[in-house]
């Protein structure tokens, strides 16, 4: 099937550039950003700082090493970090923290709304004692799987971490998505942390690149990290125009892509073997029962619908499907589901 056929709803990561974003990509000045050279980076990076309310920000390839350099920044080899079960951090980064910075993780299971309960986190930081490692840093996710997670709970675990002497760091990957879902300015959902991370690549709509914020001295250390990980990069002002072009202006439209999710669940709900999770933002989570299970993204894929999972299957709306190709997405899963 020709490539521009394809409803692709794997995730938000797909997205192609736009002509506006590759125009504004033709146009960046550049400079060597090993020297700092870069204004494009450089305006980047104040851009998401200010956004955020934070003194600097620092430009990284991925949202991975984003991570894990904040990860490295914060804590040191024998430290740890508490982080969700499953946090992206924790389960999808390879395990950087451990591998590659001698963290251990300190994984705590999630209740039913993705949030951690405040008596388990507090249980699990361990007392300064030779035979325990040394418990340095919360990190949060925020959205987690697609879900908003509730603010007077983010600034509770945050004042509980705080009141311990833990660094917060939180993974916002889609801090916008939960922002614009919030009708809140996304600078006051990070407050209570003392590092970022956001995606330019995921519903944002950039080819690539992560903003990571915090205090100036933090960042002149995470920098260091970012060189010993590899990831320093020169006149990639090109890629940072980018991801300017995205801030300004799609960012507000990204509730565009929760009102596809939207519709997308609501089509879905009363389709035999389907179990609809409501989705907050711009990924719907269906639970598919057997014998479809095995055979729905093997089966979406042969008509042009692509989707992951199996038993648990997630559609992901983004800037390249609109509400047409929602409104054929719909009735390929019926069609498939009814087969
Ligand atoms: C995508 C994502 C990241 C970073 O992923 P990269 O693919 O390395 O950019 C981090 N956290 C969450 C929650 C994500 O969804």
């Amino acid at each position: 099937m020709a490539l521009q056929q394809l409803i692709d709803l794997r995730s938000d990561t797909v997205t192609r550039p736009t002509p506006a974003m590759r125009e504004a990509m033709a146009r960046a000045e550049v400079g060597d950003d090993v020297f700092g050279d870069d204004p494009t980076v450089n305006h980047l990076q104040d851009v998401v700082a200010a956004r955020l309310g934070f003194e600097a920000g620092l430009f990284f390839p991925s949202g991975t090493q984003c991570n894990l350099a904040a990860l490295l920044t914060h804590c040191g080899r024998g430290d740890e970090y508490l982080v969700g079960q499953e946090a992206h951090t924790y389960v999808h980064e390879g395990g950087g923290a451990a591998v590659l910075g001698g963290i251990q993780p300190q994984p705590l299971e999630h209740e039913p709304d993705g949030t951690l309960s405040l008596a388990r986190l507090e249980a699990a930081i361990k007392p300064l004692d030779d035979h325990y490692a040394r418990t340095r840093l919360l990190a949060l996710e925020n959205t987690f799987g697609g879900r908003v997670m509730p603010q007077p709970w983010v600034e509770a675990a945050c004042a509980l971490a705080k009141t311990r002497g833990l660094a917060r760091h939180l993974d916002g990957a889609r801090l916008f998505n939960a922002a614009v879902k919030q009708q809140r300015d996304a600078r006051a959902l990070v407050r209570c942390f003392e590092s970022v991370s956001v995606c330019l690549s995921k519903g944002l709509g950039a080819p690539a690149g992560s903003v990571l914020v915090g205090e100036a001295r933090f960042i002149r250390e995470a920098r260091r990290w970012r060189k010993v990980l590899g990831g320093t990069m020169r006149q990639v002002g090109v890629l940072a125009a980018a991801g300017l072009h995205a801030l300004e202006h799609h960012v507000e439209r990204l509730a565009e892509d929760h009102a596809n999710a939207t519709r997308l669940a609501e089509g879905l709900r009363g389709v035999a073997g389907l179990t609809v999770h409501a989705p907050d933002t711009n990924i719907v989570w269906v639970d598919v029962a057997a014998p479809l299970s095995g055979r729905i993204v093997a089966a979406l894929a042969e008509h042009g619908v692509l989707a992951t999972g199996g038993k648990r299957v997630r559609f992901v709306t983004h800037l390249d499907v609109d509400e047409r190709a929602i409104a054929r997405a719909l009735e390929v899963v019926r069609a498939v589901a009814t087969a």
